[in-house]
């Protein structure tokens, strides 16, 4: 049955009410109330709590989206858990949790970022869009797509079918058409914008139906008493070992979500694929964990496994008027979990895209120009994890690599977000050297710390690396909310990437003084070719902290 077709085109139409498409409903709809969105989601509302997606865990541009740009601090404070930060535990094979290596802060930093139970905040989001005047039909599934480009007249719309929970059958006209249906990837293969990447990694997750007191897996009060709060068990922990790392992530709803990721090299995804091979592996692996696990078994709420999860997108954002975000477009790893960050920067630019487009500017140009800045923190992040996971069970420069990532993650990539230049191209043009020799230094100490993984004794040690103790790692977290004017902007990013080439001068020396027949030559030509600016100045004295821990 078809029902009769509104004549009347929409504005915007977004395919899947997941998490990118309800933010982008939402974030539209703030910037120009008089917006006409459909949102179409093929899940009935209320959605389950705990078990419902992965994608849990936000870091700091992710929470500042939410909690900041969309304003959702009420919820994400009252509803949902303050993270304490990232931690990871060098615990394979060992059940003494007090006697390995433990990185992470003893105390929370300055920005904060949460925990997501993602049942809850898709419900909390289906309601907020409906209150902003949002036309949310849940239990729509789209089938047909015809877009614009394949249509005649003077101002041509897209065209969609869908489905309704009742099995009727719709007809929808939009000027703007955004997919953000996920993995589904409807535009993508419409289009034929896959693109293939080569990081293998593949994951499996649970969830159960308890909290996982990691503060309670040692009776040693010294331990328990290093985090102020005591409350590890809020962070996102990941239990290392080599090629592959496990997530600990607590949810509102009281749920614990834990996953296995690792690169099939290592570790096959075969060995882990049920919840009982799951468990035998823990046993092997992270004993302390399986522990935890074996008494809960009858607490299990789901299980789910994904292979090859990583994937890029030739293009994004059309000056035809369509566009790809969150999981529709490109999804990364979630070792450091920039899902949420691609979202936020990916609807940030949509929603300008649309209000331009609503102003009668031409966007051509401009629509490029976002897709090759994405494209570029797509390159820049997928480097922090291709060929990465021979370096998670090392002890000496794992350490090394997170500090590196987050200097590189909150010195640039964050810096841009928070202070709101992501549209400002020509800004952001003028800044070019920097941002250049910025990825270019990574790809240099992505390439040295992974050649020191092979060599390095991977010797395990007790221990704390407490980032809170580094004074420049927390205050550059805490930068992120200063308030910059143009110049301010500038000076920000020279002295990132200055503290970025200190920082890579540094590695490099306690690479050497690990084994001197490592090659640092070509990091050594890179910092050698800083911008005037660029140049390495102040010591950041990292060695003699991690001596210290
Ligand atoms: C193993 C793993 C772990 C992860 N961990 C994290 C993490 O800790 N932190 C983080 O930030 N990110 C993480 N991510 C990424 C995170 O899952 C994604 O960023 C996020 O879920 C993507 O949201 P989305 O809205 O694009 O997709 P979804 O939330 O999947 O939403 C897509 C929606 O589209 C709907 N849909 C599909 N087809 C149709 C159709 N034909 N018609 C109508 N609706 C349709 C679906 O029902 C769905 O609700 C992880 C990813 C993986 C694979």
């Amino acid at each position: 049955m078809h029902s009769a077709e509104r004549t009347a085109p929409r504005d915007v139409v977004i395919m899947g009410g997941g998490l990118a498409g309800l933010t982008l409903a939402l974030q539209l709809k703030q910037l120009d109330a008089a917006l006409d969105v459909l949102v179409l989601e093929r899940r009935a509302h209320p959605v389950p709590h705990a078990a419902h997606k992965v994608g849990e865990s936000t870091v700091e541009i992710g929470a500042h989206y939410f909690d900041k740009v969309l304003g959702l601090g009420e919820h994400l404070r009252g509803a949902q858990l303050r993270k304490f930060g990232f931690r990871f535990f060098f615990s394979e094979g060992r059940r003494d949790i007090d006697q390995v290596l433990e990185i992470g802060a003893s105390r929370s930093l300055t920005v904060p970022s949460f925990q997501l139970d993602r049942g809850m905040f898709e419900n909390f989001l289906g309601d907020a869009v409906r209150r902003a005047g949002v036309h949310f039909v849940d239990g729509a599934l789209v089938e047909q797509i015809e877009l614009a480009e394949a249509q005649a007249g003077p101002q041509p719309l897209h065209r969609l079918t869908w489905r309704d929970a009742a099995g009727e059958h719709h007809t929808a006209h939009t000027r703007w058409l955004v997919d953000a249906c996920g993995r589904a990837g409807l535009l993508k293969r419409k289009l034929g914008l896959a693109e293939p990447n080569t990081h293998e990694a593949n994951a499996v997750w649970f969830r159960v139906a308890d909290r996982i007191h990691v503060d309670e897996w040692s009776s040693d009060p010294a331990w328990r008493a290093r985090c102020d709060p005591p409350a590890r068990w809020r962070s996102t922990n990941h239990l290392v070992g080599d090629g592959y790392w496990v997530w600990l992530i607590p949810l509102a709803s009281g749920s614990h979500s834990i996953g296995i990721v690792a690169d099939p090299a290592r570790h096959r995804l075969t060995d882990f694929n049920t919840f009982e091979k799951a468990m035998q592996w823990l046993q092997r692996f992270q004993p302390r964990l399986y522990d935890a696990l074996d008494g809960r078994r009858a607490k299990l709420q789901d299980f789910a496994f994904l292979r090859k999860f990583s994937y890029g997108c030739k293009q994004l954002f059309s000056p035809q008027r369509w566009a790809l975000t969150g999981e529709a477009g490109l999804f990364l790893d979630p070792f450091y979990s920039p899902g949420s960050d691609f979202i936020a920067i990916g609807n940030t630019y949509i929603a300008d895209l649309i209000a331009r487009d609503r102003a009668g500017e031409r966007l051509d140009l401009r629509a490029g120009v976002y897709d090759q800045i994405v494209h570029s923190f797509y390159d820049s992040t997928l480097t922090l994890y291709r060929d990465q996971y021979g370096i998670f069970g090392d002890p000496q420069v794992l350490p090394l690599k997170v500090i590196w990532d987050y200097t590189y993650y909150w010195g640039v990539l964050s810096q841009i977000f928070f202070h709101g230049r992501l549209t400002d191209i020509a800004l952001l043009g003028s800044l070019r050297a920097q941002f250049l020799h910025g990825q270019r230094l990574n790809l240099a100490v992505q390439d040295l710390l992974r050649v020191w993984a092979k060599v390095s004794p991977h010797t395990t040690r007790a221990g704390h690396l407490d980032h809170a103790a580094l004074p420049w790692f927390a205050e550059l977290n805490r930068s992120l909310t200063d308030t910059l004017d143009d110049a301010g902007f500038r000076q920000r990013i020279a002295q990132s990437v200055r503290q970025m080439g200190q920082l890579a001068s540094e590695i490099a020396q306690l690479a050497l003084a690990c084994d001197a027949t490592l090659d640092t030559a070509p990091l050594r030509a890179v910092l050698a070719d800083a911008p005037a600016d660029a140049a390495p100045r102040e010591p950041l004295l990292f060695a003699a902290a991690l001596e210290a821990a």
